[in-house]
């Protein structure tokens, strides 16, 4: 990774207007939200509130381009070759890209640059590598009488994908969903979050210039309820890929619509982190400190639940304490801060709410707990010391605060790991390979890291199961949710 050394580096805002086809207009009914910085509370934009009147331009938009074949139609290498440049621009763009994402919704400016937009810049070069290597397989089947037979099948474009996308990784998650879908073909919608669209419109322009037909991605900024609920139900689109929280995607579960168009959902976690007796906290503590405090803990993949055997849990909380002191909470442009802050007033009441919960209902808090004086959503990163039962040991907080949960053997670790109506990931530290296989399998989660934490690869799928949601974003899983499967059968 390249270290940056610019300082409070000003981004310069995209065109805010809604991207429909080729045009670039207002909402319907004028209606417009503004976007504020989380640092200092001042205006950073006002964005077009797009409306259902909106969301059906930008279906009919998307889907006239996918139909006249100007992307849909090109040579898989061609298609490839032009998400290699987007892969190009965005990484020129970096610290545009990373600094608009800072001022949004307050992630630390160095880890949006060296991390975030790197990732997304992957993301699109990982899935320009797939679109000329779409493809079925064959069968020799057995003849009918005189008639010789095989058979095989086609993956093809599903048409329209639309897609939505939360504030805390707005561009990393619009590449998991726009890569893949226009690898194989497919236009698309997208309604970035209200508190983080300014990447996302800056995106679709970088995509533009790469050479993606303009009206294949189109974007339609605006309020969840509103532009959000029009598009997850919308009967043009082929599939809704939804990354957020489980309260609004079980809302938006039932709506597949007439069509049983397809779907994935991506919602929250509650994830526990397995430290075994024997693991090597030199190696492992830092990768446990930043699954709790990583974003100020505003992460899906994020390990809160830390479940120490009995034997080190002392240490374990040592290191979350150091770590917590050490933290350097400030303007996430700063380059001197080690932690932002939290996106916006609602979320920085709701982690302070959850604190509160913790004390009353007798967690042992060890550090932190405070929420700082403004302007601007800054809170310190906090341990508890308690049990699974605690609230803030079942919901998911979104915020940096950690329980520490002893348990006594391998029976138990897994036993309070599945105790949650979440399965995204979970997090093993041990220095025996044994532990760890003999658990992984055991995990009700979609995903596993042994000693490391949560970082994806767009190269292996992501995703969770039951509260987690369903479906696979990434790697092959990735070109699979974003085609059609055809089976050929052929005589002759
Ligand atoms: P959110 O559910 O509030 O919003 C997500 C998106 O949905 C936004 O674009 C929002 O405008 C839109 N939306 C809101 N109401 C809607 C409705 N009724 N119909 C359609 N769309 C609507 O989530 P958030 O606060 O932006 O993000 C945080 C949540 O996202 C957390 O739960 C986090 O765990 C989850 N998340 C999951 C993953 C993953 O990969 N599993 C990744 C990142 C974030």
């Amino acid at each position: 990774m390249t270290e940056t050394t610019e300082t409070r580096f000003e981004p310069t805002i995209p065109d805010v207007s809604l991207r429909i086809g080729t045009t670039r207009r207002a909402a319907a009914g004028g209606a417009t939200y503004t976007s504020t910085n989380p640092a200092d509370e001042s205006l950073v934009a006002e964005l077009p509130a797009g409306s259902a009147a909106d969301v059906d331009d930008a279906v009919a938009a998307a889907r006239e381009a996918f139909e006249s074949g100007v992307w849909s139609g090109l040579p898989g290498a061609e298609r490839g070759r032009i998400l290699n440049r987007a892969a190009d621009l965005i990484e020129a763009d970096a610290e545009n890209l990373g600094a608009l994402e800072s001022v949004e919704m307050g992630k630390l400016y160095v880890d949006s640059v060296n991390g975030d937009i790197p990732a997304t810049a992957a993301t699109f070069r990982h899935f320009a590598g797939w679109a000329d290597k779409i493809v079925g397989q064959t069968s020799v089947l057995p003849s009918y009488g005189p008639q010789q037979r095989f058979g095989y099948t086609l993956r093809q474009p599903l048409g329209v994908v639309g897609a939505i996308t939360p504030w805390n990784n707005p561009a990393v998650i619009a590449g998991w969903k726009l890569a893949p879908a226009l690898a194989a073909g497919n236009a698309a919608v997208i309604k970035p979050a209200e508190d983080a669209s300014l990447s996302t419109l800056r995106l679709a322009e970088l995509l533009v210039e790469a050479g993606v037909p303009d009206g294949v991605v189109n974007v339609v900024t605006g309020l969840g309820e509103e532009a959000g609920a029009a598009l997850a139900g919308h009967e043009g689109i082929d599939k809704i890929s939804f990354t957020g929280s489980p309260r609004v995607g079980r809302t938006i579960q039932p709506r597949a619509g007439d069509k049983f168009r397809k779907m994935t959902l991506e919602l929250g976690g509650k994830s526990p982190q397995l430290i075994f007796a024997d693991a090597d906290l030199e190696q492992s503590m830092p990768w446990i400190a930043m699954g709790n405090f990583y974003h100020q803990g505003q992460v899906c993949a994020a390990g809160t639940r830390v479940l120490v055997h009995e034997s080190r849990v002392d240490e374990v909380i040592d290191g979350l304490v150091a770590a917590a002191k050490a933290a350097v909470i400030g303007d996430p442009r700063d380059p001197s801060s080690t932690m932002g802050t939290i996106v916006n007033r609602k979320q920085l009441d709701s982690i302070q709410r959850y604190i509160e919960l913790g004390t009353s209902e007798n967690a042992d808090l060890v550090a932190g707990g405070r929420v700082l004086d403004g302007p601007g959503y800054f809170v310190e990163p906090t341990v508890f010391r308690g049990h699974n039962d605690l609230t803030i040991a079942r919901e998911e907080i979104f915020g940096p605060v950690a329980t520490v949960i002893p348990f006594t053997d391998t029976q138990e670790a897994v036993r309070i790991a599945n105790d949650t109506k979440y399965g995204l990931n979970a997090m093993i530290h041990t220095t025996d390979l044994a532990t760890a296989h003999a658990v992984i399998p055991q995990l009700r989660v979609g995903m596993v890291w042994v000693n490391g934490w949560g970082v994806p690869e767009p190269g292996l799928p992501w995703g969770g199961r039951e509260a987690s949601g369903y479906g696979r974003e990434l790697g092959e899983s990735g070109i699979h949710a974003n085609t059609e499967e055809k089976t050929v059968h052929l005589a002759f």
